[in-house]
């Protein structure tokens, strides 16, 4: 299985970058920015791309320099990964230290940024010198939502690779060839999950992840009272922050023991001032990474919400299409027969002024109260 094998539904991306790996010169060059929607694998398909680049037969998947690049052990491939909001200068440098330098026993130096969106302004000034004017064997991989997301001195530098959305069939052949789930499942989480394989992936899965999925599209059809739309909106904002807990518990204590550790309080005496403000900075970040977490659970509810109401406009509107849902198909067709097409253009723009508040910044219980209170039709 060579490395391209789990790029699934980027045939013409595979094609651009085995031409580039086959050392045509034309082909290839020494800065790459891969973006793609949120799913799509930008970072798999970085990571495939440095294996091939390191291994003597273009990325077999099989030999120690592909596997060792895949799983970020090559000696001569970074993978810089953030849980941070942001990549700062410090760190940037470091890489372009890193990237000055000949490769120790692969083919090339390689650096691959998986969040580049992420990189602060100063650090996007340090980058662009070694992107300038690169050592002679290194090659940058920056991934990106969008190319918008990356400052316009680095993007222009870049070339750019873009990344499609995957079909549903693709997908579903991936979760049962990689992940050994039976075709039925594969198919009902690669249908929901709308070309995002890394949530495809939690719903194969996880009996519990589509177990929230079922109850949240059961809201709908049964929210009438403004409490119940009260409590409804209270246990999702609840369940998000269980989930970004979930995620976060382990990774805060290690990174405040680390932190703890070099600033030496294992040592006796008093914590020196300089000391507990860093201690300080470190809450306040991981403060913001669980409030983001929680904020991106929040938008997962919101994208399923879109695909009921995406099903109950095509009901409506007698578009001969396939359901996204298809095993809600009654109880959308008793929504669609109940409400106007107009009503449920409304719903979906209540999930869309949601979706903002919480970027925004809103409060998260105040953005799902008026969303369901809206949802419910109680105006
Ligand atoms: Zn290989």
């Amino acid at each position: 299985m060579t490395v391209w094998a789990d790029l699934v539904g980027q045939d013409r991306v595979v094609e651009v970058l085995r031409r580039a790996v086959a050392g045509d010169a034309h082909a290839m060059t020494h800065a790459w920015l891969v973006t793609g929607p949120p799913g799509s694998g930008r970072s798999n398909a970085a990571r495939a791309f440095a294996a091939a680049l390191q291994c003597e037969r273009g990325g077999c998947g099989d030999c120690s320099a592909c596997r060792t690049s895949l799983s970020g052990a090559h000696p001569d491939v970074t993978l810089v990964r953030t849980e941070q909001l942001s990549i700062g200068v410090d760190e940037v440098r470091e890489l372009v230290r890193r990237a000055a330098m000949s490769p120790t026993l692969g083919r090339y130096q390689v650096l691959v940024v998986e969040d580049a969106d992420r990189v602060t302004e100063r650090g996007a000034d340090a980058l662009l010198k070694s992107i300038e004017e690169p050592a002679a064997r290194t090659v940058w991989l920056l991934c990106a939502p969008t190319p918008d997301d990356v400052v316009v001195t680095i993007r222009s530098r870049c070339r750019r690779i873009e990344l499609a959305t995957p079909s549903t069939a693709a997908v579903a052949e991936l979760l049962v060839r990689r992940d050994g789930a039976t075709p039925e499942l594969a198919e009902y989480a690669a249908r929901v999950a709308q070309g995002h394989i890394g949530r495809a992936r939690m719903l194969a899965r996880n009996e519990a992840v589509r177990a929230r999925r079922s109850e949240l599209l059961t809201l709908p059809g049964r929210l009438i009272s403004l409490g119940e739309c009260l409590t409804a909106a209270a246990d999702l904002v609840d369940s998000a922050a269980q989930e970004a807990a979930a995620t976060t518990v382990e990774l805060d204590a290690r990174e405040k023991a680390e932190l703890s550790e070099a600033l030496g309080f294992g040592t006796k005496g008093a914590r020196p001032r300089r000391a507990q403000a860093a201690l300080r900075e470190l809450d306040e970040q991981q403060k913001a990474r669980a409030k983001r977490l929680q904020r991106d659970a929040l938008d997962r509810v919101l994208t399923e919400l879109t695909t009921y109401y995406r099903d109950v406009l095509l009901v409506q509107s007698g578009v001969a299409a396939e359901l996204i849902n298809t095993e809600l198909r009654t109880e959308i067709d008793r929504i669609a027969g109940r409400d106007t097409p107009e009503a449920t253009l409304r719903r979906i723009d209540a999930i869309l002024a949601c979706r903002e508040a919480l970027e925004g910044n809103v409060a998260p219980l105040l953005a799902m109260e008026s969303l369901l209170v809206t949802i419910a039709g109680r105006r």
